[in-house]
């Protein structure tokens, strides 16, 4: 099973690939097929397979020899292994399903953001269109991330997170006069991650987001790779954070009212 599941993560590794590549220029991601960007030759489907064409034709191009990025073969692992970890912690179950979709959704913002600095909407509104569909089924039975049967939990989700930094935003803009604190793709971001999550995770989730991107930043300014000024993604912050809630979110929790109180 587990197999399976990695295999499954591959192949979807590859389609996020496409997407990761494509969207952000505003190209289809069906069509057109999948093709060399520098010889243009049509890849068949010898040189579609996850991680083996790459590891067999050494990253290069059969064609033209153009050395692909290795960032590629990390995409297609990435996917495959945060489908193995999903599956460890909730075998087959709808929260599986759930959070499996969300990940992937998540895998392509974060390195759209890290590329280009935006999150694309056509990503939130896919990730909004699955959160709807999960609120219709919390209405019969809840997702054990909830933590409890309120119908209203999703909906205080959507708009905890993304009301806070909506709040964050606002501040900044009155502060700063113009310069933008907190980018509005984060803000939208938050709206299907809160349905996905709950209000209680999503506001852990925003927690770890920003932690991780202080210090993160902190490190980056100490090293010298960025100034105060420097525009850092908080895609990936948020990316990560989801993952490591939705992971061990309830633990943390537990572990931190154990120790606290
Ligand atoms: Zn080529």
């Amino acid at each position: 099973m587990y197999g399976i599941i990695f295999v499954f993560g591959l192949i979807i590794g590859s389609f996020l690939n496409v997407c990761i590549y494509r969207i952000p220029q505003g190209e289809s991601i069906v069509s057109p097929p999948s093709h060399c960007p520098n010889c243009g030759t049509r890849l068949k489907p010898l040189d579609l397979i996850p991680l083996l064409s790459y590891l067999i034709c050494r990253g290069k191009c059969r064609y033209c020899g153009l050395k692909i990025s290795p960032r590629y073969l990390l995409v297609e692992l990435l996917t495959g292994l945060v489908s193995v970890a999903l599956f460890f912690k909730y075998g087959l179950t709808v929260d599986f399903a759930a959070f499996l979709f969300l990940t992937y959704i998540l895998v392509a913002v974060f390195f759209i953001d890290l590329d280009h600095q935006i999150i694309p909407n056509q990503l939130v509104i896919v990730g909004l269109s699955g959160g709807v569909i999960l609120f219709v089924y919390n209405l019969f039975l809840p997702l054990q991330i909830y933590a409890d049967h309120s119908w209203w939990n999703p909906l205080l989700g959507l708009v905890s997170g993304s009301g806070f930094l909506l709040a964050v935003s606002l501040i900044g803009l009155a502060i700063y006069k113009g310069d933008e604190v907190m980018g509005m793709g984060d803000i939208k971001l938050f709206a299907p991650i809160g349905l996905f999550l709950g209000w209680r995770m999503t506001l852990l989730a925003l927690f770890l987001a920003i932690i991780l991107g202080g210090i993160s930043s902190l490190v980056l300014i100490l090293i010298g790779k960025a100034t105060r000024k420097s525009r850092i993604p908080f895609g990936p912050f948020i990316v990560t954070g989801v993952f490591i809630t939705v992971m061990w979110g309830w633990d943390i929790v537990r572990w931190y009212v154990s120790t606290y109180f």
